[in-house]
């Protein structure tokens, strides 16, 4: 039924390739596809390109791979270098953007995916929804890079969500930049020994505003990352636990209580932190960051242990991945893991199989929304690990329409022998 109404509606493009959400994978994915010669088409629905890192003000790009991946790439676009400097989010929106036209990718701004056309188990292209109402749009390969796993849930993909024990996810956080900062002070961890002019511990201090109620309720840290413009810091504190990221009204009742957290933060710097008295709020996120939402099912699921125990696999796409496992607590502030096992990691590879869905073809996914664990999901959200996804993941597509089978069936050594021409390092035991 629902599948012959989509018939019915207007085509506005068709492609070889289509990528949905234009974040770090989704952008890799597309620019990776069009590389190899497809006529690939990125959709996605705010009006920018960049998502996370661009829209969701998340200015740092964290996480390890191998050499030679588009993470590099970004990393010199960012001006960044891949380290974990803020960028700027104004210069990322363009560069961004100049970077997927001058690769010859077909840009759709506006457009977000609100449902799939199939032929029996085959995804055919998807439906949008656009000021002009509803469309189809056609495609040989689909790659969903929504981070929500919208468009393959779509197509009927099974997916979890949060931990196993209760279904619980990581919180929301919008991160946000002040100006004004008259002082030298940083601190990006729990295990950062900061210390004030007066030689007092600023975690401690934040401990006790947290215990006082001055900081909001979940918030015990106020992690503040210099780098950029000397007077700027990028806030990461406000937190928003029991909230679902693919709810309409938990996203709209999240954006008004992080923004208000970013005021009480904000007026707790300027009252305890000699240097940030005059201190403003200078730009944040356009919309809540929800850390987790979907996992979909794959052919494989990377766990926990894959990441501590540092497994190599033949069927890899992205080698020597690393990240601690960052769970920020889904009950309470502060972090779920202590630091000890928070670092129990060693570099690992993602294989092809988290990306393939079990029984739909033409279908690959990308990015935060890959088939794994809640805990090992922690460590493999990062953006750099993203960005080497997408460009594996986007070639796969690529490959399988130039081949003229279904993505699900490539070769996957086929698939690394390109990359490996393309200079990623796949097989030794480097992390850059
Ligand atoms: C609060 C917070 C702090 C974080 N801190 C860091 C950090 O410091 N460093 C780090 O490396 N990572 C950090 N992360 C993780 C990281 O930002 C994400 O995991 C990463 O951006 C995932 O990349 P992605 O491309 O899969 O998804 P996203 O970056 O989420 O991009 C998905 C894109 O798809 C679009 N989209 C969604 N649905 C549709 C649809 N139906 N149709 C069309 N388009 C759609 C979205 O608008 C978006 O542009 C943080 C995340 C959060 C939320």
């Amino acid at each position: 039924m629902e599948q012959t109404f989509f018939a019915k509606l207007p085509l506005l493009e068709e492609c070889q390739v289509l990528v949905a959400g234009a974040g770090p994978a989704g952008l890799c994915a597309a620019v990776s596809a069009a590389r190899e010669g497809c006529d690939v088409l990125l959709i996605e629905k705010l009006g920018s390109v960049g998502g996370a890192l661009t829209a969701g003000h998340i200015r740092t790009c964290m996480g390890g791979v191998s050499e030679g991946t588009m993470r590099d790439e970004l990393g010199k676009l960012l001006e960044t270098g891949g380290a974990c400097i803020p960028h700027d989010t104004e210069k990322a929106k363009y560069r961004l953007a100049l970077w997927l036209k001058e690769n010859g990718v077909r840009l759709l701004l506006g457009t977000c995916v609100c449902g799939v056309t199939k032929e029996a188990s085959s995804v055919t292209g998807v439906v949008v929804a656009t000021a002009d109402g509803l469309m189809r749009i056609d495609a040989k390969e689909v790659i969903d890079a929504t981070g929500d796993g919208t468009v393959a849930v779509l197509a009927g993909v099974p997916f979890e969500k949060g931990r196993a024990s209760d279904g619980l996810m990581q919180p929301a956080s919008i991160l946000y930049t002040i100006a004004g900062v008259e002082s030298d002070l940083v601190c990006t961890h729990e295990s950062d020994d900061t210390l004030l002019p007066d030689s007092r511990s600023y975690l401690a201090l934040c401990k006790e505003a947290h215990l006082s109620g001055e900081l909001p309720k979940n918030v015990d840290i106020v992690r503040l990352y210099g780098g950029a413009a000397k007077d700027e810091r990028l806030v990461n504190a406000n937190q928003l636990c029991y909230v679902d990221g693919t709810s309409p009204a938990d996203i709209a009742a999240s954006d008004l209580e992080l923004r208000r957290q970013i005021h009480q933060v904000t007026n707790f710097l300027r009252n305890n932190l000699p240097g940030f008295e005059h201190c403003r709020v200078l730009q944040s996120g356009e919309m809540p960051g929800f850390r987790e939402t979907r996992r979909l099912e794959g052919r494989e699921k990377l766990e926990a242990s894959d990441i501590s125990s540092g497994r190599k696999r033949e069927d890899v796409l992205v080698h020597n991945a690393l990240f601690c496992f960052d769970t920020h607590n889904p009950d309470g502030g502060g972090q779920a893991e202590d630091l000890e096992t928070a670092r129990a990691v060693k570099p690992y590879d993602i294989p092809f199989g988290c990306f393939v869905p079990k029984e739909i073809r033409h279908l690959l996914f990308v990015g935060r929304c890959i088939s794994g664990s809640h805990k090992a999901h922690s460590s493999y959200r990062v953006m750099n690990i993203c960005m080497a996804m997408g460009e594996a993941v986007g070639l796969a597509a690529a490959l399988a329409v130039i081949r003229k089978i279904p993505s699900c069936e490539m070769n996957v050594s086929d698939i690394q022998q390109k990359l490996e021409q393309r200079g990623v390092c796949l097989f030794d035991s480097k992390v850059s």
